[in-house]
């Protein structure tokens, strides 16, 4: 669960933070929890608003589309909401929070779902897989390509 706590944040800070999202909370059906990387620009504001600009960095496990690995890759998205108490309004970017913390952990997960591309690869130059017996190019030739030349 991805909370943040408001009491300390006063005028303007650097923040930073270190979240785990568990399997359960992303909702992919992985076993593995994801770990997260924040930093913010918080500037708390009058009327207990505070505007929270910065980044997040975290890594992903994709299946490569050409070979079927899975592979790894680092992410960095910027990111900019504001936490409005008792916000009643339905603007994506404002988080509505009514104490002294707020739970971002929807809000957080949605960005991070969103930036997953439509289309992985492991690398520019993947080979991909043999079209006649399945091979994985990257890891040598197989017997059908030499046939071919
Ligand atoms: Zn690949
Ligand atoms: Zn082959």
């Amino acid at each position: 669960m991805i909370i943040l706590h408001l009491s300390a944040l006063d005028k303007v800070s650097t923040q930073e933070y270190e979240w785990e999202l568990t399997p359960a909370e992303l909702g992919e059906g992985g076993n593995e929890s994801l770990f997260i990387k924040a930093v913010f620009e918080v500037n708390a504001m009058k009327n207990r608003q505070y505007d929270f600009k910065g980044k997040l960095c975290y890594g992903l496990k994709l299946k490569c589309d050409r070979c079927l690995e899975i592979f790894s890759r680092s992410f960095e998205e910027n990111v900019h909401f504001i936490l409005k108490k008792d916000y009643e309004g339905n603007e994506l970017d404002i988080i509505r929070f009514n104490d002294l913390a707020c739970n971002v952990t929807d809000y957080i997960r949605d960005i991070i779902l969103t930036s997953v591309p439509m289309k992985n690869l492991c690398s520019e130059k993947c080979r991909g897989l043999c079209e006649k017996c399945g091979k994985n190019l990257n890891k040598g030739a197989c017997g059908c390509k030499k046939q071919e030349e």
